[in-house]
């Protein structure tokens, strides 16, 4: 187990004031930030790159935003909730009516206190967002106020972050995560967050794969990326969208495109492990950077795994996802869940499975010689809660290993680990008893 609590909890306080967007200063700063975690590659991608049918933004900055009531108080204030302004809002500087400013209100009738989460990336308007509580306080039919937004928009870039870990296989895992929202705490400072720590961890460990990390802007920072790395992005192997780890409700896992990629069967494995109960969510055309990384060019079985994902809390894009919605030790639990998941993906090439070459009747087992395979491991240990003993395993191995059946279905039938089964099934290999083949999914 690794644990970062203290410092998950130093990097949330630090990360959450600042306004990210989808392109901007405050997505730099935060990569920078992340810098000190894990020696990330900042790349920047020109305004007006054509990347497939979108086009890489104009860059966004704001300084300033707040309505004034006639009194010249102010009541709504960027710089007391960066939420406050619709991002990639219009500058403005006007007086004007109840009538038309109500036009570009934001408010939740139900969640009054809280202020929700807008953008306006494609077409030029502006925004306030406000909580229904100071909506009735603060708006009549009857008062002007006066609007003021000062933001602006230049030919600048995209940032992306980017670290590539070589293990010694050059095949690649994606692992993704996305750094758009301001001042947000589930979704997903979390996610960027534990990224970067599943990141540093990796960096230590001998790896047989290689990662692709990549810190992008949601849906046109995927895409961009996609776009200027096509080659390597068909190549990957199967990827992560690190996303909303930190709540307080359950835990979840939103399943690749395809049900029976090995990787949604190796995320049910380590919840089981760990006593964890789950919620499983299949693979949906809305959520996030998945849809780009499985579209039909890439075709990239891309999992989550979430606490408290998208879409399914009440705070979920307003001000109440703040810092006294997640908890660092929340993250902590998360990032050695998806630890505990790349350490298991790591050990096996799961673009193979394995062959019986002995089909007709059972193998005689005895020719094995004795079989120390797991050592004293495997009885009795957690990971063997149904009490198999190695022959057991062995036989069972032998009796499922048809080719087109992948070690992760062989392991969840029998109830031991992959990664316990993976070293019995190279043995059996060594033997001549099992056979590698490719594994189709
Ligand atoms: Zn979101």
């Amino acid at each position: 187990m690794v644990d970062y609590i203290s410092e998950i909890d130093q990097y949330l306080k630090r990360l959450f004031p600042i306004t990210r967007s989808l392109t901007g200063q405050g997505n730099r700063e935060s990569l920078q930030i992340l810098q000190e975690i894990l020696p990330l590659k900042i790349l920047e991608y020109f305004s007006g790159q054509k990347v497939y049918d979108w086009t890489v933004p104009r860059e966004w900055s704001i300084k300033d935003a707040h309505i004034k009531n006639s009194r010249g108080e102010k009541i709504v204030d960027f710089k007391k909730n960066n939420l406050a302004v619709v991002s990639y809002s219009t500058a403005i500087r006007q007086k004007m009516k109840f009538s038309e400013i109500i036009k570009h209100l934001h408010y939740l009738k139900d969640l009054p206190q809280a202020i929700p989460y807008r953008t306006s990336y494609y077409n030029n308007d502006w925004g306030f967002c406000l909580s229904f509580n100071d909506f009735k306080k603060y708006f009549s039919q009857d008062q002007e106020y006066e609007v003021f937004i000062d933001a602006g928009f230049k030919d600048g870039s995209l940032t992306i972050g980017e670290l590539l870990i070589q293990g010694q296989n050059p095949q690649e895992y994606l692992i993704s995560t996305y750094i758009c929202h301001p001042s947000l705490a589930n979704d997903n400072l979390s996610g960027a967050i534990l990224t970067a720590f599943l990141g540093k961890e990796l960096l230590k460990r001998k790896l047989n794969f290689s990662y692709r990390i990549i810190f992008v802007p949601e849906t046109i920072g995927a895409i961009t990326y996609c776009a200027n790395n096509q080659e390597a992005m068909r190549k990957i192997n199967a990827g992560f969208v690190i996303t909303c780890v930190g709540g307080q409700g359950k835990f979840s896992y939103k399943q690749s495109y395809n049900p029976d990629c090995f990787l949604n069967k190796f995320i049910e494995r380590i919840f089981q492990d760990n006593n964890i109960e789950f919620i499983t969510y299949p693979f949906d055309i809305n959520g996030s950077d998945e849809r780009q990384f499985s579209s039909i060019g890439f075709r990239i079985n891309t999992v989550s795994i979430c606490k408290d994902k998208y879409y399914e809390y009440p705070y979920y894009h307003t001000s109440l996802d703040n810092l006294g919605f997640v908890s660092p030790q929340a993250i902590n639990v998360s990032l050695n869940l998806y630890l505990d998941i790349i350490e298991q993906v790591d050990k096996i090439d799961n673009n193979f499975t394995f062959i019986n070459t002995k089909p007709n009747c059972e193998a005689m087992l005895s020719n094995l010689g004795c079989y120390p395979v797991l050592g004293g491991r495997l009885n009795p240990n957690q990971n063997n809660k149904s009490k198999k003993t190695q022959r057991d395993i062995i036989s069972w191995l032998l009796f499922l290993s048809d080719g087109k059946t992948c070690l992760a279905d062989i392991s969840s039938k029998i109830d031991i680990s992959i990664s316990d089964l993976y070293e019995v099934a190279i043995f059996l290999e060594k033997k001549g008893i099992l056979k590698k083949v490719k594994y189709e999914r």
